[in-house]
């Protein structure tokens, strides 16, 4: 028996007018899915526990099975898994994006550019070296990562402060968030000292003559110690394979115990390798339990807004991603048992996450269930889900009921 979980990142969406109140999972294209659902069970799934925030991190975590409560300390303790880095158990992993940040003529501090006008790697790898040599003390240290999402390494007690992610503070007023380190003579003295290297960067000063967004300041969000979390194969004795574009999928993967597959061409866009990832699923399963293939593009779109791209997104996750995956297993004559879901919802509307339980839909090619007989879509779940009388589902209760465990 093969187990599989495909994820469309933010699939979900409310109804949206010029679609005449249709959402983009009704409007798509999707044959695959909509056969899957309408011949296995469809229930709503809730990932993001209340009290959490909607982010990839909680919602990804309930879809693998881990209890978000028991589990969850912060979204860049998993990225650092993913970079290889081990935390002590007095450290604290920070998100570090390289950020562009205005200074009003008040005095004001404003978002300009969560991404320093996504900056390259190249560029950000002198820059975050740059702070490491000049600014690392033995209570913080940086580590280099992709474009403009890096990692600091704090040892010692949490500053008590709270943290935003800046891609939610897009041209907002930001001065609060930023002072609050401020009341820290450490960490003040870290601010302002990076803040002027920064200022004559080379890198930085190239960027402007480009007119390009330069790396005027770091900004640290999604912080946590260590995970300690049982592997899938501790609890399932399962083996399998993580596919994913995206550090945090990939560290979540580890923490897990599986094969962490690196696609080429996996961009986390709707460019991405589509082939190149089912075919990756593919060759997993042939001597592997479990795979767990995540797509980054619908929820990209729904940053951007835009419909078009979340509609192609959503119809190539059907047509390139389950589509042949399924078909190679049918072809294979293997049984298996299927979850095809979102983490969460990424409205159009809002361009952000939000913590609405999930539409989900388990597929078992013995086809031993009647079957739900609808569309995969956020309407008819809902209301089939209310006729069906279904306690939604826990989100990390999900695997036991896709690998029979209860
Ligand atoms: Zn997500």
């Amino acid at each position: 028996m093969k187990y599989l979980i495909l994820v469309g990142d933010g699939m979900g969406d409310y109804p949206i007018a010029e679609l005449d109140g249709k959402t983009v999972l009704e409007v798509a294209s999707t044959p695959t899915m909509d056969e899957l659902c309408s011949k296995g069970e469809f229930f709503l799934n809730h990932t993001v526990p209340d009290g959490f925030p909607p982010g990839s991190d909680v919602a990804n975590m309930s879809l693998m099975g881990y209890d978000p409560a028991l589990y969850y300390t912060g979204r860049a303790p998993l990225e650092a898994v993913s970079m290889g880095i081990s935390l002590a158990s007095d450290e604290i992993a920070f998100r570090c994006n390289l950020v562009t940040l205005d200074r009003n003529d008040n005095g004001r501090i404003t978002m300009r550019d969560f991404s320093a006008g996504h900056i390259s790697s190249e560029e950000s790898r002198q820059i975050i070296d740059t702070l490491e040599t000049e600014c690392s003390t033995r209570q913080f240290h940086f580590k280099p990562g992709i474009s403009y999402r890096h990692l600091m390494i704090f040892k010692g007690t949490h500053p008590g402060i709270t943290t935003v992610p800046p891609h939610d503070y897009i041209e907002q007023d930001v001065t609060l968030h930023y002072q609050n380190y401020l009341a820290l003579p450490e960490w003040q003295h870290l601010l302002e000292r990076s803040e002027a290297i920064l200022a004559g960067h080379p890198v930085n000063l190239q960027r402007i003559k480009e007119g390009k967004n330069p790396a005027t300041h770091f900004w640290l969000w999604g912080e946590g110690k260590m995970v300690n979390a049982p592997t899938l194969k501790e609890r399932f004795q399962i083996s399998g394979s993580m596919i994913s574009a995206v550090d945090l999928l990939k560290g979540l993967g580890i923490v897990a115990d599986l094969s962490v597959i690196d696609v080429d061409g996996a961009t986390g866009d709707i460019h991405t390798n589509y082939e190149g990832k089912a075919q990756a699923a593919m060759d997993a399963l042939a001597d592997q339990d479990f795979v767990f293939v995540h797509l980054e593009a619908p929820d990209e779109a729904g940053h951007q807004g835009s419909l078009p791209d979340k509609i192609l997104a959503i119809e190539d996750f059907d047509a390139r991603i389950v589509r042949p995956i399924i078909q190679h297993l049918r072809d294979q004559r293997e049984d298996f048992r299927v979850v095809v879901t979102m983490d969460h919802f990424t409205p159009l509307s809002l361009r952000t996450h939000v913590s609405d339980p999930v539409p989900t839909l388990l597929y078992d090619s013995r086809e031993q269930i009647p079957g739900s007989g609808q569309l995969f879509c956020e309407k008819s779940c809902i209301e089939y889900d209310k006729r069906q009388h279904n306690a939604i589902t826990r989100g990390y209760t999900m695997i036991d009921k896709l690998l029979e465990r209860k």
